[in-house]
């Protein structure tokens, strides 16, 4: 091997899920929301954006910081935007856990965690659940370089009061925790009013999912003024213009309109405690799930035959090749129709 081969920074990558393109296809396998994002968002689109490609974006990214400040209650110096949250979680990561201890995740989380910790060097450990899901508060009661963990959890969904992540914070006074609150907005309960008490906690949350944007990338950190000058700091010694112009408009149209989030929400939702009942019917097993996806298991069908079983018809969920969840799919909560389509597939499979 050359010198310049050896060199070579070896990593493995996450694998997100896949974006099959089928035209009959029912997509439940990467918890996109199955609704169109916000009516303004679509105007602001259609508006003369190929004219104003030339100029560079703001680097601040100032209207739509001020614009989610102001949804969220905080000051616009307590906003970071990035290209989707991962790349907010993953500027967070390279920015505050620099530290000889490990930082501390569940075993069963959002798995792009480890590989960033491969990626920058972060040495971590990993918390089990307990036998029913659910993340044990006490485990993370221990000397830490930091805490990273989803509420509610993915790909579980389930949800953590906010009394119980006030306990995590109670017990690592000296720590960074970050709450990653990407389906906050089915139904979990978020720590942002826990920000005025503690300046270690930092919340990041997404437009993916609730606001249905995942392809226009852009997430955000709420935090201290301090930490989020550090992570101004970082991001501007990399790219300064990570959030282009189009993302700029037409996130600041969907925050701008909070009534459309409500409603598709509480649509999604009221889909969610429906097929909660159905699936139970049809003999499958779940955490109560307060996210836009349901984690669920059977006790008479292989989850990977039925994962290929449910590909072959076109309709996509997620398994995961993992230990302790190779027995579960995640599927996401689609439409009515969607749904009714899935379950009588589920129905038929099952002979039910
Ligand atoms: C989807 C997801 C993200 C990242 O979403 P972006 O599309 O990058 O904003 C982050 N954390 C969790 C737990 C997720 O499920």
């Amino acid at each position: 091997m050359k010198r310049y081969q050896q060199n070579i920074r070896r990593v493995v990558p996450y694998v997100p899920g896949d974006q099959p393109d089928f035209p009959d296809m029912i997509k439940l396998n990467t918890n996109e929301n199955p609704y169109p994002p916000a009516p303004a968002v679509q105007e602001v689109l259609s508006k003369s954006q190929a004219e104003q490609m030339r100029l560079y974006p703001d680097p601040t990214a100032h209207q739509l910081n001020a614009a989610i400040a102001k949804v969220y209650g905080v000051e616009e110096s307590q906003v970071f935007t990035g290209v989707g949250s991962d790349d907010v979680l993953a500027m967070i990561f390279q920015t505050f856990f620099n530290s000889e201890l490990p930082i501390l995740f569940p075993d069963i989380t959002y798995a792009f965690y480890p590989v960033w910790c491969d990626l920058f060097r972060i040495p971590y450990e990993v918390q089990p659940l307990n036998e029913k899901l659910e993340i044990v508060p006490e485990d993370y009661f221990k000397e830490n370089g930091g805490i990273v963990f989803p509420n509610p959890n993915a790909p579980t969904g389930i949800a953590m009061p906010a009394a119980e992540i006030e306990r995590i914070l109670q017990h690592n006074p000296e720590s960074l925790v970050v709450i990653d609150e990407a389906y906050v907005d089915f139904g979990g309960e978020s720590v942002l009013p826990l920000l005025n008490k503690y300046d270690n906690l930092m919340v990041v949350q997404t437009f993916s999912k609730s606001r249905s944007m995942a392809g226009e990338r852009i997430g955000f950190a709420i935090g201290s003024p301090e930490l989020i000058r550090a992570l101004h700091d970082v991001k501007y010694s990399f790219n300064s213009y990570t959030m282009n112009r189009s993302a700029l408009a037409a996130g600041t149209a969907s925050v701008e309109d909070q009534a459309y989030l409500e409603e598709i929400t509480a649509k999604i939702v009221a889909t969610r405690e429906r097929s909660k009942t159905v699936l139970r019917e049809m003999g499958f097993q779940f955490p109560d799930s307060k996210s836009n996806f349901l984690f669920v298991t059977h006790p008479d069908c292989n989850a990977h035959e039925l994962f290929e079983a449910l590909r072959e018809a076109h309709i996509f969920v997620r398994w995961f090749d993992a230990p302790r969840v190779r027995d579960y799919l995640r599927i996401t909560i689609g439409t009515d129709a969607q749904m009714d389509a899935l379950f009588d597939f589920l129905r038929k499979y099952l002979g039910k």
